[in-house]
């Protein structure tokens, strides 16, 4: 069994993306080609915004994202502290400083009560200005955004959707990639939409943004001479292959991919319920589940039960370990752990199962069921 199975994809879309790479390679055009414009216009088509803008890899996508805003030294980035690192680490690229929250234990999203008084403390210190909230989708979940928004607004913020792992999930009509001001994705292989290798895509609706973002994506160029640089900018292009093999791969996600996961993932939550904590979705939220995670009792039993699927031969992966303020790079924050009870539960309880669109049912029996005899000898 696979945790994601991209061979399985493959199989299912050889000839698509096999053509796809043969016409790129044919063409010649490796950077930013005729494909990377048809996809970004599909993919802002499929989000709801008015642009995409693709780049190297979803990292790139949050740090050209703050250097358009402009957001730099004394500006103060707050972001869940329960997250890929990048959510956190694109700030100081810029020279910001994040500042981690603590998250919903039902969504293992950023608490917007949380936020909110951690943007109250920043204020009462008066060092950093707060300019950015970044909000992940974790797991494939939106984030709250009608809450997030209001507490932009409030504040005078502007709000970044990270939709990395929420790509294909919603909030009733309205899709990820299309909260907040603006909104950024990844195509690692591992994310719900993903490529071949690297690559990233920024998602806006505003004109001159989208504009400077173009320009900022390839060293800060200007639009009429691409030898005069206005900018100081990044070299952060999607590959021309990336763009061809993302193509067919849309394709398959919008026409069955996102609805196999759900059929998997009301699968495992009707197999898995009274045994194990299964994952909440908030009333109208659509997951593009990225991960289909559980809550244990605590890191002990986690870890055994780790080993007992593990001899099975099912993967499992813990998602995250630990939260962005135990990362060594902020240590000299000397963040407390007090600050972050939801975040420091979460990380001892939880564990991914293997989850991707062709998985089997009988897989799934198989998973829930090697749980089930697992949790029946510990007592
Ligand atoms: C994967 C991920 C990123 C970074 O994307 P890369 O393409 O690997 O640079 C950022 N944020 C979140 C939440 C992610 O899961």
């Amino acid at each position: 069994m696979e945790f994601h199975d991209l061979a399985a994809q493959y199989a299912a879309l050889k000839p698509e993306i096999d053509a796809q790479i043969a016409r790129v390679i044919h063409k010649g055009h490796y950077i930013l080609g005729e494909q990377v414009e048809e996809l970004e216009q599909k993919l802002a088509a499929y989000v709801g915004r008015k642009h995409c803008v693709s780049c190297a890899n979803g990292t790139d996508a949050l740090v050209l994202l703050l250097m358009a805003w402009n957001v730099g030294p004394g500006d103060a980035v707050f972001t869940s502290d329960f997250t890929f690192f990048a959510s956190a680490g694109c700030a100081p690229v810029v020279g910001a400083t994040p500042v981690p929250v603590d998250i919903d234990p039902r969504t293992f999203n950023l608490s917007p009560q949380a936020l909110e008084a951690a943007i109250e403390q920043v204020l009462r210190e008066g060092k950093l200005r707060p300019r950015v909230i970044l909000a992940v989708d974790i797991f494939g979940q939106p984030a709250d955004y009608p809450q997030l928004e209001a507490i932009a607004q409030k504040y005078n913020m502007l709000l970044l959707e990270d939709a990395a792992q929420g790509f294909g999930g919603r909030i009733g009509p309205k899709r990820a990639g299309s909260f907040g001001h603006a909104a950024t994705t990844s195509f690692f292989p591992a994310k719900p939409l993903g490529c071949y290798g690297d690559g990233g895509a920024l998602f806006t609706d505003d004109d001159s943004e989208a504009d400077l973002l173009r320009s900022l994506r390839s060293q800060g160029r200007s639009p009429e001479d691409k030898y005069d640089n206005r900018l100081i900018g990044m070299n952060s292009r999607l590959d021309t292959l990336q763009a061809g093999i993302l193509l067919p791969k849309l394709e398959a996600f919008e026409r069955y991919e996102l609805a196999a996961l759900d059929k998997v993932a009301r699968q495992y939550t009707e197999l898995l319920q009274g045994l194990v904590e299964t994952p909440i979705l908030l009333e109208n939220y659509h997951s593009a589940w990225a991960q289909y995670s559980i809550l244990v009792e605590n890191a002990a039993q986690r870890s055994a039960l780790q080993k007992h699927l593990k001899a099975l031969g099912i993967p499992t992966m813990i998602y995250y370990p630990r939260g962005i303020h135990q990362q060594t790079a902020f240590a000299d924050r000397h963040f407390e752990d007090a600050l972050f009870p939801h975040t420091c539960s979460i990380t001892q309880r939880v564990l991914a199962l293997p989850m991707h669109p062709y998985l089997q049912e009988a897989d799934v029996e198989k998973v829930a069921e090697s749980i089930r005899a697992f949790l029946q000898t510990q007592f």
